[in-house]
This record gives structure tokens, C-alpha cells and sequence, in this order.
């Protein structure tokens, strides 16, 4: 028997125990998926366990995953772009870092979004390490224009001076969270992807509504939450109402943990069962039974 998981905050719940452990046995591999709420005082022991024959590696979630960078043996180079890392893979006890966030977020925006993002005007809400993961994705794809805006400005304008060496042709910007910059962005704007946790059920404090000015949203947009608990966030129906498409968190959350099933197993991940066991779970949570 072998073992992976997540290490995530010591107060926060991941649905990846939930769809990993389906996939796993849906192959019928001998692996136990765990979850490992850690708190910042016991990540660097958390992390040498992780060196353990018997452990294949682990998804990392909020907010450990930047934190964990220092305790990492080598990063791979998508990693370092976004300086990020959400899957650790355990080869012979050595820890390597990978950023499969990327990957995910292209992958649920092409096949369950019907987007290419080349030549596409985004609008991002957020400048945590997942807004920067979807900043390298659509930056790599070929996207025009990407606008940044965040609550604190000061970060959004570091996310986006620190990607600009690597944005190739991709005018990148960041504006301060006032309307009129939500009001000039969305005018031509294509794609609005939320990288906040604001209309999240899952985190404390966060539920309602995103912050994001409703009356922005139009009919040539695709609207990307990343929150996927609630299924349809408030922002997703404000947009539906608008005319515009919108797609939510859990295509992103099934293809980046498919990602991490990929590095551990070798095998590719049987994404039809994780999307299967995830939107039960979410029915019970939604339903008030987590
Ligand atoms: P993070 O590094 O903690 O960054 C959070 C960002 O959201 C920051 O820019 C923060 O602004 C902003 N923010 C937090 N609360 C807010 C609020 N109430 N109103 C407006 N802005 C707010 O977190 P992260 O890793 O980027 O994750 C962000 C969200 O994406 C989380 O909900 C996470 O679950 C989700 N996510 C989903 C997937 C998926 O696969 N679907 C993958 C990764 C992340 P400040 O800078 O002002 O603090």
C-alpha cells in the first residue's frame, strides 16, 4: 500500500480526498488518499514525511503553497514561473514541485469553457497564487490583454511586475479594486475569471456575493469562477442572467488534481469518475451535510 494527500490549512476541508481516493480505485491501485490539515508550525514536519517510501507525494492547498518552496528539493520550470506549487511528487526520497494549477485551468477552459484563450481580453480578479497560475496559463496561451485587479492594489501590481519578463506579447496591467476600473476592463473583455475565494461557501467569511460589480458583466464574456462550492456561485448566475456563458471551479479542481494523479501514477487519471464522486460530495455540502 502506497499513500498521497493534501496538506492543507488546519481549518479548511479539500474535496481532493473525495476524488482521488475514487480514481485510485476506479484503477484498482493500492493507494490511500488522505487529507493532512497541517498549521504553518507543522508544515516542515509535515513535509519530511512526505520522504517516506510509502508515500507517493501531495496536493498542496491555501495556504501553504508558497510556504512550502524552502522545504522542496528541486521545482520544475512552470513552478518557478509561477512560484507557486500545488502537487509535491516523492522520488526515492527526494521532493520535487510542480504547478499543475496551470495546466488545469487551461484544460477546464478549453474543453468545459469551448475557449481558446489566444487573441482573448481577460479581466482577473484576485492576485493570490492561483490568480498568478491562471496569469502564466493564459499569458502562455497567447492571450492579448490581461488586467489585474485586486482589493490590494499593491499586489496586483507586484503579480503583475513579476510576470512581465514572461508575458511574451501580452499586455499585462493591474488597476485598483474601484468601479471605474471594473467598468473601462470589461468593456472589450472576453474573459473575467475570479481568482478570489469571495462567494465561496467553503471559507469562512467569504460567502455572498464576489465583490465584482454585477452590472459589468455582458453578453461577450465567459465568466470563470474558481469557487466551486456553491456548483453555481451568485457571480455565475449574475452572469447567466446577463447573457453572458459561465463556467465554474470544479472543472479546474478535477483537471489539476488529474494533473497530480498523472505525476504520481504515470497512468492517466479517469477524470469521469472524480467529476462523478466530486459533484456528490458537493450535492451533500450544498445540501448542508458535510
Ligand atoms: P490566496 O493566495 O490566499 O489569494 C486570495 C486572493 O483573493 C487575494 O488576492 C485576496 O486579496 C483576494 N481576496 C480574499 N478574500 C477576498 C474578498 N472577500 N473579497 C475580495 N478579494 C478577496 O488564495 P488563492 O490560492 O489564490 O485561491 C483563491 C481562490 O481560488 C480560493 O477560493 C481557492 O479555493 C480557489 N482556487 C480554486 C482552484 C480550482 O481548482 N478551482 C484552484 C486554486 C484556487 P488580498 O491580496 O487583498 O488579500
Amino acid at each position: 500500500m502506497k499513500y498521497a494527500g493534501v496538506i492543507s490549512g488546519a481549518d479548511r476541508k479539500s474535496l481532493s480526498p473525495v476524488f482521488q481516493q475514487a480514481a485510485f480505485d476506479a484503477l484498482g491501485l493500492d493507494i490511500v488518499y488522505e487529507a493532512w490539515a497541517t498549521p504553518a508550525e507543522g508544515l516542515e514536519t509535515r513535509m519530511s514525511t512526505l520522504r517516506s517510501p510509502l508515500v507517493l507525494g501531495a496536493n498542496v492547498t491555501i495556504p501553504h503553497k508558497e510556504a512550502i518552496i524552502p522545504l522542496l528539493d528541486r521545482m520544475d520550470a512552470l513552478a518557478e514561473r509561477v512560484g507557486a506549487v500545488n502537487t509535491v511528487v516523492n522520488r526515492e526520497g527526494a521532493l520535487s514541485g510542480h504547478n499543475t494549477d496551470v495546466d488545469g485551468f487551461l484544460r477546464a477552459l478549453k474543453e468545459d469553457g469551448a475557449m481558446d484563450p489566444a487573441g482573448k481580453r481577460v479581466l482577473v480578479a484576485g492576485a493570490g497564487g492561483a490568480a498568478r497560475a491562471v496569469v502564466v496559463a493564459l499569458a502562455g496561451a497567447g492571450a492579448s490583454a490581461i488586467t489585474v485587479i485586486n482589493r490590494t492594489f499593491s499586489r496586483a501590481s507586484r503579480l503583475v511586475d513579476s510576470l512581465s519578463d514572461q508575458a511574451g506579447d501580452t499586455e499585462l496591467s493591474a488597476l485598483p479594486d474601484i468601479y471605474p476600473s471594473w467598468a473601462a476592463s470589461s468593456v472589450r473583455c472576453d474573459l473575467l475569471v475570479n481568482c478570489t475565494p469571495a462567494g465561496s461557501a467553503s471559507t469562512p467569511g467569504a460567502e455572498g456575493d464576489s465583490g465584482i460589480p454585477v452590472d459589468i458583466l455582458h453578453s461577450g464574456m465567459l465568466v470563470c469562477d474558481l469557487v466551486y462550492l456553491p456548483a453555481e456561485t451568485t457571480l455565475m448566475t449574475e452572469a447567466v442572467s446577463r447573457g453572458a456563458r459561465a463556467l465554474g471551479g470544479l472543472s479546474m479542481l478535477i483537471y489539476q488534481g488529474a494533473a497530480s494523479f498523472r505525476l504520481w501514477t504515470g497512468q492517466e487519471a479517469p477524470v469521469t469518475v472524480m467529476f462523478d464522486a466530486a459533484r456528490e460530495a458537493l450535492g451533500d455540502a450544498e445540501g448542508g451535510s458535510e
